[in-house]
């Protein structure tokens, strides 16, 4: 079967520390990591498509180039004259990693500016996906714009994911953060949370009460992640089926384990809507991509998980 998905969200421009004072670049966000192992995974009848925002300047040219190198496609990237690609940078230092970020105005706060252009986009497709990182870098209006076209693609039947991925340095107030991601939720049809962020923020004590607490903003999937231990699936009417996370023997770059995990199940769970399945498949290939430096692994590492 035929289909379209549809990332909506922030990619940035990754600076790495290389040798000595250079530094390495690259493109990153979570939601274009999902689209980037959606794609990686969808057979070739599956178009992938990221819809944010970006400058006229050079580089978000580059993002622009490096994005349609990946395979998904970049018609519905809008280009914004005078603004430019949010920024962060990486550092090392005795093998941790801490992250500096220039994000305030990048050009993808403006991604629900153009509310025909969303609809248009969002009309187009048949799975859409989101994230609270997302509505974290929008306005409060552009967050209400995204939501509407958002609960009518739920209404019409359409597979709404959002993953609430909470990073409250995103957002000034802790009780609108709140408000926000459950906001999201209720325009979504799968909704799949990091159980520890879960229970950071919500207070949930445990992965029931987080499946309980989606269950009742009218989300009917939920795939709760909870790092090496596994996921719990909570699917319209069937059982609540645990899935064990895959054996890594080394951790070398836990970056975009979530993001893969989701891009992975939502491929395969498009395929034959078996949520088990795709739950096994996107563990493997979070697992594999955990053992591999960088956010986007390419096809080739992850070969064995395919
Ligand atoms: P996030 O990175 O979004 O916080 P998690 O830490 O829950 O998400 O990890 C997402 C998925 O990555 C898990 O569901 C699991 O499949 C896989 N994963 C993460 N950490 C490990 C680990 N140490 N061993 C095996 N799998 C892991």
């Amino acid at each position: 079967m035929a289909g379209r998905l549809l990332s909506i969200g922030e990619c940035m421009v990754e600076l790495m520390q290389a040798e000595g004072d250079l530094l390495r670049k690259g493109y990153a966000g979570d939601t274009f990591n999902t689209a980037y192992y959606a794609r990686l995974f969808l057979p070739n009848d599956w178009q992938v498509d990221y819809l944010t925002a970006v400058g006229t300047d050079t580089v978000s040219g580059e993002m622009l180039a490096f994005i349609e190198k990946t395979g998904v496609g970049t018609g519905f990237i809008r280009r914004v004259e005078g603004r430019s690609p949010g920024l962060y940078m990486i550092h090392l230092k005795d093998g941790e990693r801490s992250f500096s970020y220039w994000r305030s105005v990048s050009a993808a706060k403006t991604l629900a500016d153009d509310a025909a252009h969303l609809r248009a986009a969002i009309e187009a497709c048949d799975i859409i996906v989101f994230s609270g990182i997302t509505l974290a870098i929008l306005a409060p209006s552009a967050v209400e714009t995204l939501l509407l076209e958002l609960r009518r693609a739920k209404a019409a039947g359409k597979r709404v994911v959002f993953d609430p991925n909470i990073r409250p340095r995103l957002w000034d107030d802790k009780h609108h953060m709140l408000e926000t991601i459950s906001a999201g939720a209720r325009a979504a049809s799968l909704v799949m949370p990091s159980f520890d962020d879960e229970a950071a923020h919500f207070g949930d004590a445990d992965i029931a009460a987080t499946i309980a607490r989606y269950r009742a903003l009218g989300v009917d999937n939920i795939v709760v992640k909870d790092g090496p231990k596994g996921v719990t699936l909570s699917f319209g009417d069937a059982p609540i089926l645990f899935v064990a996370s895959a054996t890594v023997d080394r951790i070398v770059d836990t970056t975009s384990a979530g993001d893969s995990f989701n891009g992975a199940f939502l491929a395969r769970y498009a395929i034959d809507d078996d949520a088990g399945a795709a739950a096994r498949f996107a563990a493997e290939t979070a697992a594999t991509v955990i053992q591999h430096h960088g956010a986007l692994v390419s096809k080739d590492k992850l070969n064995g998980t395919a």
